[in-house]
């Protein structure tokens, strides 16, 4: 072989072998290639197949409530002291005997989460002293609108189990704020109904009672 032949591209001789060297190199990159072709794929098939998210994924918020309905919000406002990002915005109101909420003193009337702001961090739920608030394993929340990422208290309570009637209604007879914390109220007293949401506008049922025959009164009460 001559010195012209084994001159690298700048035209200085090359070492030995590196003409080898130089015609294996893209086989091996497509070695590289070929590997990847038989790993397990990553790709997530979203939104087709939703994602499976870890048992205690940091979610969408929710408030709790009692076995019997109750709720366990007592609008502290300390998930919202505790907040980093200033999302969560509360208003506590006194119970009364004609319209609970919750078993003890007071309950949150005003509840609402902010998640334009919201980094999902978990602060908040870790500074409520009664867990009412927890996260769900919900991670859907985009929206096109800021309104609509100021998720309410109606939006954020719990569902109803059976076991449970909808607040306000009266605690369960003979039974404390203590028992419930101790789980000692595991459901409804027999008998319990919900009461009328003065607060929020309702109207008792003797009031709605001047609607026509054509419109019965039953029809005209929220909740009822
Ligand atoms: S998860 Fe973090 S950012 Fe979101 S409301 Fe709770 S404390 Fe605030
Ligand atoms: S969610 Fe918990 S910390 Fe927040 S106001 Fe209600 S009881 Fe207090």
């Amino acid at each position: 072989m001559s010195d012209k032949s084994s001159a690298g591209a700048s035209g200085k001789p090359g070492k030995p072998g590196e003409s080898e060297d130089t015609f294996l190199n893209p086989v091996a990159g497509f070695g590289v290639t070929f590997k990847a072709m038989f790993k397990k794929r990553l790709t997530e098939q979203y939104p087709e197949q939703p994602k499976v998210t870890a048992p205690r994924f940091h979610g969408r918020h929710q408030l709790n409530r009692h076995p019997d309905g109750l709720e366990k919000c007592v609008g502290c406002e300390l998930c919202a002291w505790a907040c980093p990002a200033d999302a969560i915005y509360v208003e506590g109101a006194d119970n009364t005997d004609e319209e609970r909420y919750s078993p003890g003193e007071r309950y949150g009337r005003v509840y609402q989460i902010n998640y334009a702001r919201c980094i999902l961090c978990g602060l908040c739920i870790e500074a409520c002293p009664t867990r009412a608030l927890t996260m769900t394993n919900e991670f859907e929340l985009a929206d096109s609108s800021r309104e609509n990422l100021i998720y309410t208290k109606e939006q954020l309570l719990a569902g109803l189990d059976d076991t449970m009637v909808d607040s306000p209604h009266a605690i369960y007879p003979g039974m404390n704020e203590q028992d419930y914390y101790r789980g000692l109220v595991t459901e409804a007293a027999p008998g319990t109904v919900r009461q009328v949401a003065l607060s929020k506008g309702e109207q008792p049922q003797e009031a709605a009672s001047t609607f026509g025959p054509e419109e019965p009164a039953s029809g005209k009460v929220v909740g009822a």
